[in-house]
């Protein structure tokens, strides 16, 4: 944390020539048939540009360059071959079919939603970026709200603003909700709500097909829904989401910061803490930090729900997690009463900037000493010593409903994990390769060593080795997905995003 707050923000790397050409190429052959699409759609199909035919550059060129640099991770704004902005649901059905009717092999469809991960602007592939589907419409008396396929968390909030509800998802406002829900999605009203995914009642879905269907639990596409809750973006293309919403008008929150500049001390610290996670209400959530090389502990804090008292005094829980045993002091704590949308949903976002990096997950079912001493280990000892930027390892709390949930109606292995640990690695834009390299294997590291001690890889969306082999799924998720992916995309459309395959391998 500190002192990358500090440094000039970084930029996206200047344009790569050679790519640019390479994915231009690519398309040449199917430029005509593209540029019928183009008429087809409301939106607008926007092609990797021809290099050299223009000193200058086109307007249409500038809309590509902006749509290809929107990965949260500079590093991931890669160079595809076509860009489609689609406007409505037709011209994703449109989109689709396009790239359905083409050589599969050749040119593959990617999706892009909320881009916080790596598979959403594919070099040479054909995007069917969904930004401009992002209207969010509340309803308070329903207790529901409908999102756009393409919004982000913070379109949903700024259409929350005001009306007392929230609903449950993630915990940065730039996350796409669409990618994020498939993945399961962790937040602050999961004690009480479960995971986004398992309060999704409702997905309209353009399949692989080009058909829109609707998907609820009722339907003849209840199983569609349940692929959709942790099997990733496999089985089409996510346009519109009913989400149900909750009372978020009263709420107790903050951050506290603590001076731990000893190993004894950050050891007695996290012990502490790991203990106190064991039985957090669920009203209550938690996310702490283990900055790299920094001696600070930071401790993000909320209570959310009608039955929050008025004072953090009041609340057991604040007081003993905020004892933090052994700390040396406090250097800061504004622990109160908060809005939630205008003031809790952005308590992580110093702590999450855009930047060049790699984020990792792994799961984490006991905070044993093992496992305590490695986490602080890698963030005290074995970490990245130079131009490491913000590099942290994140602990978010799994409670309450996460873990209750029974599982049937979705598709998450991990209900039972105590924590899901994100590594997040970054490194500054004049970075050597070396330095970028010491800070990816630092997340590897630190990966590999939770697994060794009982963890397991992260979420589906979140990984970084091929996910068709990583134990994402039980046996009998795995199955059931395997049959909806046959069903709903035979022809493995949907495939970039390390996906499940229509058939055992
Ligand atoms: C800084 C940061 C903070 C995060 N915080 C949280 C958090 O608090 N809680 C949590 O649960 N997760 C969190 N995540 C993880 C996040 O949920 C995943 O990275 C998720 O995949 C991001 O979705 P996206 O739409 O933004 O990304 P994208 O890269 O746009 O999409 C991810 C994948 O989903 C597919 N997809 C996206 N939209 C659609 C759609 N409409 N239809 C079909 N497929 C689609 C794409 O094919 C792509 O492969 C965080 C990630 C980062 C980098």
């Amino acid at each position: 944390m500190g002192s990358a707050f500090s440094k000039p923000p970084p930029t996206v790397k200047p344009r790569n020539d050679d790519r640019i050409k390479g994915a231009r190429e690519h398309i040449e052959p199917i430029v005509a048939a593209l540029e019928s699409l183009n008429e087809k759609i409301q939106g607008q199909v926007v092609l990797a540009p021809k290099l050299g035919a223009d000193e200058t550059s086109s307007t249409a060129d500038e809309i590509y360059h902006e749509h290809r640099e929107r990965p949260f991770y500079l590093n991931d704004a890669n160079y595809p071959s076509a860009i489609v902005l689609v406007k409505t649901h037709e011209d994703v059905c449109e989109a689709v079919k396009f790239v359905a009717s083409l050589d599969t092999a050749k040119y593959k469809l990617c999706i892009a939603g909320g881009c916080h991960s790596a598979y959403c602007m594919v070099d040479h592939s054909i995007v069917v970026d969904m930004k401009n589907l992002n209207e969010c419409v509340v309803d308070t008396d329903a207790l529901c709200m409908t999102i756009g396929g393409g919004a982000k968390i913070e379109d949903a909030h700024a259409a929350l603003k005001g009306t007392g509800y929230g609903f449950a998802t993630g915990t940065n406002g730039d996350t796409g909700i669409s990618g994020l829900t498939m993945a399961g999605g962790a937040g602050y009203l999961g004690g009480t709500a479960g995971y986004g995914c398992d309060t999704v009642t409702a997905a309209k879905v353009v399949l692989p097909s080009g058909e829109l269907v609707t998907a609820t639990d009722d339907n003849e596409h209840a199983d569609l829904l349940r692929a959709l809750r942790g099997g990733g973006g496999n089985f089409g293309v996510v346009v519109e989401w009913t989400f149900k919403i909750y009372d978020v008008s009263n709420v107790l929150g903050g951050t506290v910061v603590q001076m731990c500049p000893t190993m004894n001390s950050i050891k007695r610290v996290f012990t502490h803490y790991a203990e106190c996670l064991e039985d957090i209400p669920d009203e209550c959530y938690s996310i702490c930090a283990l900055p790299a090389g920094a001696p600070v502990f930071a401790n993000v804090l909320t209570m959310i729900g009608p039955d929050t008292p008025k004072e953090v005094a009041e609340v057991p829980f604040f007081q003993r997690i905020c004892k933090l045993d052994g700390a040396w002091f406090k250097i800061s704590n504004d622990l109160g009463r908060k809005d939630y949308i205008e003031e809790v949903t952005v308590m992580l976002e110093p702590l999450q900037k855009r930047t060049f990096g790699v984020a990792l997950g792994a799961m984490v079912y006991s905070f044993d000493e093992a496992m305590r001493d490695a986490l602080i280990h890698f963030a005290r000892v074995d970490y990245p010593k130079k131009n490491k930027r913000g590099s942290a390892i994140l602990v978010l709390g799994l409670t309450g409903e996460m873990r209750r949930n029974d599982g049937s109606k979705s598709s998450l292995r991990h209900r039972k994990a105590q924590a899901w640990v994100v590594v997040n690695g970054e490194w500054d834009p004049w970075a050597s390769e070396e330095d970028i390299q010491a800070v990816k294997d630092w997340t590897k590291r630190i990966k590999a060593k939770i697994v060794e001690l009982g963890g397991e890889d992260g979420p589906h969306n979140f990984c970084d080795t091929d996910g068709r082999r990583i134990k994402f799924f039980t046996d009998e998720q795995r199955s059931f997905l395997e049959g909806a992916k046959k069903k709903y995309d035979p022809n493995n459309l949907m495939t970039l995003n390390k996906n499940i395959i229509s058939h055992a391998e």
